[in-house]
């Protein structure tokens, strides 16, 4: 087992590059003069002015379905070494290069992963306690970004051992090797139905031409699990924003 502590120094890099979306800047968080109804005022416009936002209420009556069954979507994930870090506004995990999603002949590879609590997205206004967001980059920096519901049931083994370690101080780092960190292939449902539409990061800069996919089948985690994270994030989730002309299309 291989765990062990490094300085924060070591993994900036990584947390700033683009697809890292929860480092831009310090001054944002969830509550107060601070929170998501005032980010378009702390130099992030786009949260403010932006038509084209995330998350969004997925209402199931509206959206159109995609011909035939098959959406373009393959992901190839595995189990892979993780940089966990504890950035003050969630738990990321960040990957190394190697685990794919090709979707509309395009190929993406997974640079992070990190959750909400509750979720961001709705489905017909309702809310789940988590969302985990999977962070997909292309060569061109197109991002695109998969979406899991996390619902109250079992506990989750793919996610049992870094749920035993999830750092519990802001810029409080660790190394999972691929023998402890989850093997997202077996962790994303192998049958669901998928929700497809044009976003943004939900967090500052809110940037736009993000790629989303919803899973609409959750995964599960046990109670204890989902009560350790919110210990550690009461609250970090946007809330929904407005659909305004964009279509969402489903597998
Ligand atoms: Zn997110």
């Amino acid at each position: 087992m291989s765990v062990f502590i490094r300085p924060f120094y070591l993994i900036v890099p990584l947390c700033f590059s683009l697809a890292s979306q929860h480092s831009h800047g310090a001054d944002w968080n969830y509550h107060g003069a601070h929170g998501p109804a005032h980010w378009g005022m702390l130099g992030s416009e786009l949260c403010a002015q932006g038509e084209q936002q995330s998350p969004i209420d997925v209402e199931l009556k509206k959206i159109h379905p995609l011909a035939g069954s098959a959406s373009d979507l393959k992901i190839s994930y595995g189990a892979m070494s993780l940089d966990v870090v504890n950035n003050g506004h969630s738990i990321q995990a960040n990957v190394g290069d190697v685990e794919t999603v090709t979707f509309k002949g395009r190929e993406y590879r997974l640079v992070q992963f990190h959750f909400h609590t509750p979720s961001e997205h709705q489905i017909d206004h309702v809310s789940y306690p988590m969302e985990m967001h999977l962070v997909n980059q292309d060569s061109d920096g197109r991002l695109l970004v998969i979406g899991l519901f996390v619902k109250e049931g079992k506990n989750n083994r793919e996610l049992a051992s870094l749920w035993k370690r999830l750092p519990d101080h802001e810029n409080q780092t660790l190394t999972l090797s691929a023998k402890d960190a989850p093997d997202l292939g077996s962790l994303v449902p192998a049958a669901s139905h998928h929700v497809f539409y044009k976003g943004s990061l939900t967090t500052p800069p809110c940037t736009e031409g993000v790629q989303w996919v919803l899973f609409e089948q959750p995964i599960e985690m046990s109670k204890t699990q989902i009560r350790k994270i919110r210990q550690l994030f009461p609250d970090n989730h946007r809330p929904s924003q407005p659909l305004n002309e964009r279509e969402v299309d489903e597998d």
